[in-house]
């Protein structure tokens, strides 16, 4: 029980320096929060040193939330994924962009598999932005705040990233953003409360999910992909094509015939906001301009070179 609060608490304080400053917890959730408090007394059958006496047994718990000992919240494994159908087939209708992407949508929205896999009230993510888009951004999946808005990339990482596109000289709706998975990777919570913190997907799930970022691709026809963080870039180029992250962002690679640039998701500028960092990502987002032949001001060029 002390394992789960601590997480909890953990988790709270990441979310609190990525700049979270509130979070919605439901009544639900205060109440089983208060009973994991009220429960942290000594289990069954040990003895309390104090007083040696042996404790009756406690009324049934709310299930625990997931982490195993020791382990945050964040680190809760992909393995405690549902277990998935065979990725689905998507043949899209004729017609033009709009339309195909319109029933695309709705396609994924209502797709028994996403809508098992959302808690009630919950919503799957689409990709959003331009049909025109000359790049796609490539997510993990949607967190907390994106399964509550259904739009991807709307929280504290999704603002970075806003602010990235900014510094391209580029409007958020002049490009497409979209996720390797379009719902919030589940962990199990105690019945009725908010899920708090976010686990990786897990492979069978980015499969599963692939087919609907295949067909944004297809529909949109981006120059180029930017594939942001290991989760993308494993999804997009198979879990074995790298070993770290850093061994292959910065490097043009190559997915549904569209090249893709790899470089680190706004979670690792929000963890690490050294200029250092948030240049390494720069410097990523410069080749994608360059391919593209955007123009390139001195003062663009010379972002975040301070040290
Ligand atoms: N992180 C992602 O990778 N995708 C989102 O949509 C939000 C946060």
């Amino acid at each position: 029980m002390r394992t789960a609060l601590t997480a909890i608490a953990d988790e709270l304080k990441r979310l609190k320096a990525t700049g979270v400053k509130s979070v919605a917890v439901s009544d639900e959730s205060v109440a089983v929060l208060r009973k994991m408090l009220a429960a942290r007394a000594p289990k069954t059958g040990e003895r309390k040193p104090e007083t040696g006496k042996i404790e009756p047994a406690p009324t049934p718990r709310p299930q625990v939330l997931a982490p195993a000992p020791g382990k945050s919240l964040e680190k809760t494994p992909a393995s405690s994924a549902a277990k998935l159908p065979a990725p689905p087939v998507v043949v899209l209708p004729v017609g033009d962009k709009a339309a195909r992407l319109a029933w695309l949508s709705d396609h994924v929205l209502n797709h028994p598999v996403c809508t098992a896999n959302i808690r009630p009230g919950k919503k799957a993510v689409m990709g959003v932005g331009s049909l025109d888009a000359k790049i796609m951004f490539v997510g993990e999946a949607p967190g907390a705040e994106e399964e509550i808005q259904g739009e991807p990339f709307v929280g504290p990482a999704g603002q970075l990233l806003t602010k990235m596109i900014g510094a391209m000289g580029l409007k958020r709706s002049e490009v497409y953003i979209g996720n390797i998975m379009n719902w919030r990777p589940q962990i199990p919570t105690p019945a009725g409360a908010e899920q708090i913190g976010n686990r990786p997907p897990s492979t069978e799930e980015m499969m599963f999910c692939l087919p609907f970022l295949r067909a944004q691709i297809e529909i949109v026809n981006p120059a180029v992909l930017v594939a942001l963080g290991s989760t993308a870039a494993q999804g997009l180029l198979g879990a074995d094509s790298f070993k770290t992250l850093g061994e292959i962002r910065g490097r043009w690679k190559l997915f549904a015939e569209k090249p893709v640039m790899v470089t680190y998701h706004p979670s690792y500028i929000l963890r690490n906001a050294s200029n250092r960092s948030k240049r390494m990502v720069w410097e990523d987002l410069l080749k994608v301009m360059e391919r593209l032949d955007m123009p390139v001001s001195d003062k663009q060029r010379g972002y975040f070179l301070d040290k």
